[in-house]
């Protein structure tokens, strides 16, 4: 079994990205909205603020309280639509459950939309055609990359389908040629189809839900998962304990596909600012 070292790979990414910005008489800059203080945001938002001084980005952080008005945002985004500094915007999730967040993510500029979740970059993404991809998933393919392996004609299988990670991580492994299952609340027999998988991608939110005996020998696993267990400790959705004696490769949590998830949204800025000069 060889574990995955996502920071590493992130940290490699990040140092060719800072190579590239060196070059430019203007950094790319970077806007996040962050609306309310939720701890694990603002720890979100530490991590993307340090990577970006890191590469050497120009960096708004936009701090609005919990009861600011969907106008208001809308308008705070309009505003950065428009700012010729900002390359990149990115409205922290969760939002409060007052605002809409499919209306937030559809307001952000396409050229801007540096978490890939506009509909227009899905779109892109469906057809082949990607231009600023969801940054978790594109996270994983960049790990994938990393370790050699060719993605033709293997079979991969998505746990979770949500917007944000299950559905355009499968939609990227497709775009791979790979042959693909994604997998949500309602699959039956998920351990049978987990079995018979070269590569599995879990992005559920449950606390060490695949074990070793669903995982097929030597097959890669890639936990997406980020729980925090009453004890304080960070695990993710699959038992590291047991599955690494089965895997042939396995990213950890932490230090797995969490770095990624950074360092793609620095890639995403970049590939923003480029397609802006
Ligand atoms: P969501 O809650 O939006 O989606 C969870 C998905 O899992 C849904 O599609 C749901 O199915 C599916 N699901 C729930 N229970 C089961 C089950 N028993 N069997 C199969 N599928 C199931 O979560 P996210 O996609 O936003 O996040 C998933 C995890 O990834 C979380 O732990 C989150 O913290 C983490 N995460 C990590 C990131 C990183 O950078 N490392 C980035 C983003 C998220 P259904 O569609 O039927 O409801």
């Amino acid at each position: 079994m060889n574990v995955i070292n996502g920071k590493k790979i992130a940290q490699n990414l990040q140092a060719s990205i800072k190579l590239k910005v060196d070059t430019l008489d203007r950094k790319p800059g970077l806007a996040v909205i962050l609306v309310g203080d939720d701890d694990a945001s603002e720890v979100y938002i530490r991590n993307k603020e340090n990577a970006c001084k890191e590469v050497g980005f120009y960096l708004e952080i936009i701090n609005r309280f919990d009861n600011i008005s969907q106008e208001e945002l809308l308008f705070e985004i309009e505003r950065l639509n428009d700012d010729d500094k900002i390359d990149g915007i990115l409205v922290q999730l969760p939002l409060p459950k007052h605002l809409d967040v499919n209306l937030v993510n559809e307001t952000i500029s396409p050229k801007k939309d540096v978490d890939g979740f506009h509909s227009e970059n899905i779109g892109k993404l469906m057809q082949n055609k990607p231009f600023l991809h969801p940054c978790t998933p594109k996270g994983v393919m960049l790990m994938l990359e990393s370790i050699g392996v060719d993605l033709v004609g293997k079979n991969c299988v998505v746990v979770g389908a949500s917007n944000i990670v299950g559905r355009p991580m499968a939609c990227e492994l497709l775009n791979a040629k790979a042959t693909v299952t994604i997998c949500n609340s309602k699959t039956k027999n998920l351990s049978c189809k987990l079995i018979q998988a070269d590569i599995v991608v879990v992005a559920v939110g449950i606390p060490k839900m695949i074990q070793s005996d669903w995982i097929k020998p030597g097959a890669i696993v890639i936990d997406v998962g980020i729980n925090r267990l009453d004890n304080g400790c960070l695990v993710g959705d699959v038992d590291f304990e047991s599955v690494r004696n089965v895997a042939g490769w396995i990213a950890p949590v932490p230090g797995g596909v969490g770095p990624m998830t950074i360092a793609t949204l620095l890639k995403n800025t970049l590939t923003a600012y480029e397609a802006r000069i």
